[in-house]
């Protein structure tokens, strides 16, 4: 299996055309240990799905080999000690690369699964994953727990904050630079906004697995030239809310503080993308923590985690959807690397969770 993510790692899958490369190798693979699977296409973008057992309920193991950018000698695995270095090892190669290994070894007891074992391999995770996850769920290609194998130190991540754009226009009163007070500055007021904006009640809510939402000012933009009051400002807000939080409340919110501000200005929201919201009491949860004490002969821990990947897609099936990968760090950062022993413990979950 390590052979096999190095073999992966090598593969510079930071473009389209190489995350398709990636993906065709891990096709030939299943196909040289006769696994039967099919290659889907979907804008251009290559995916892997392959099905075995029976019985009413169907875990999904998702994997991408799509990486960030990374230098050329990134590309080249290094082993030193229990690590891996490589762009992709732990974002996430090793994931995917034991997801395989996994799906090998039950391949041959398929006959005697209790349940739908299904293994997506997919390419565009890190520019969004709508062309390929996205696209399989489209396609009804879903199940009733997705595990997605993203790097989580072997502990199981259940909810992620959901996502809201706040677009918010400010509306000043223009004047010449030279006497301000005659206009209002918008530019002050997107300041004021922002600093109030820290004290809604919005921003105060938590869960067990969060304390509080997280805020970024994204944008901002107003004023063109040294001599005029500004008498426009636009900010944007990435805002990642708790699971919970209705996203329509935070907007009622920042709008009545911009209209406390002057009663022309605006809020809209943008883009949203619903928390995952998969709790402890989960019975796929459940199992998979008992496995996964069983297997690293430690208390198996459950958090939340603040960004998004694949598993929202899955989760807006209704299914339970988590996060749950091997052990590395620096993912996206010139240091990446994966620890060889979680690698290995990881394979050994999936296999027993499948055969539960
Ligand atoms: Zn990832």
């Amino acid at each position: 299996m390590i052979e096999l993510l190095k073999n992966l790692v090598a593969i510079k899958s930071d473009t389209e055309e190489g995350a398709n490369d990636a993906l065709r190798f891990c096709s030939k693979w299943l196909d040289s240990h006769e696994i039967t699977h099919e290659v889907l296409e979907n804008e251009g973008r290559l995916m892997i799905h392959a099905e075995i057992g029976q019985g009413p309920t169907t875990i999904v193991w998702n994997g991408h080999v799509d990486v960030v950018p990374g230098k050329i000698e990134q590309f080249n695995p290094i082993i030193e000690g229990d690590r891996l270095y490589g762009r992709g090892s732990a974002d996430m190669k090793a994931g995917v690369a034991a997801m395989m290994e996994a799906f090998r070894r039950i391949y041959s007891a398929r006959e005697q699964l209790k349940q739908r074992i299904v293994l997506h391999i997919v390419t565009d995770e890190e520019t969004g994953g709508r062309k390929t996850s996205g696209h399989l769920v489209e396609i009804g290609r879903t199940g009733d727990f997705v595990i997605c194998g993203e790097p989580t130190h072997l502990k199981l991540s259940v909810q992620s904050k959901g996502i809201l754009h706040a677009n918010v226009t400010l509306f000043g009163k223009a004047a010449h630079g030279s006497r301000p007070w005659e206009g209002t500055n918008a530019i002050e007021a997107a300041y004021k906004f922002n600093e109030q904006l820290k004290t809604l009640p919005f921003t105060k809510v938590s869960n067990p697995y969060y304390e509080y939402p997280s805020i970024n000012l994204a944008k901002i933009q107003a004023g063109d030239r040294y001599n005029m009051v500004p008498d426009q400002c636009d900010v944007a807000y990435d805002i990642r809310f708790v699971p919970g939080q209705k996203w329509e409340e935070i907007i009622e919110q920042m709008t009545e503080l911009a209209q406390s501000i002057n009663p022309a200005n605006i809020v809209k929201p943008g883009g949203k993308t619903p928390a995952i919201t998969t709790t402890e009491d989960n019975a796929f949860v459940q199992s998979l923590a008992g496995v996964t004490a069983e297997v690293t002969q430690k208390d198996a821990v459950l958090f939340g985690q603040h960004g998004a990947a694949d598993t929202r897609y899955y989760a807006k099936t209704g299914a339970g959807a988590i996060e749950f990968g091997p052990s590395g760090d620096d993912w996206h950062g010139p240091g990446e690397y994966v620890l060889i022993s979680s690698v290995e413990q990881y394979a050994d979950i999936l296999t027993k969770h499948a055969l539960v």
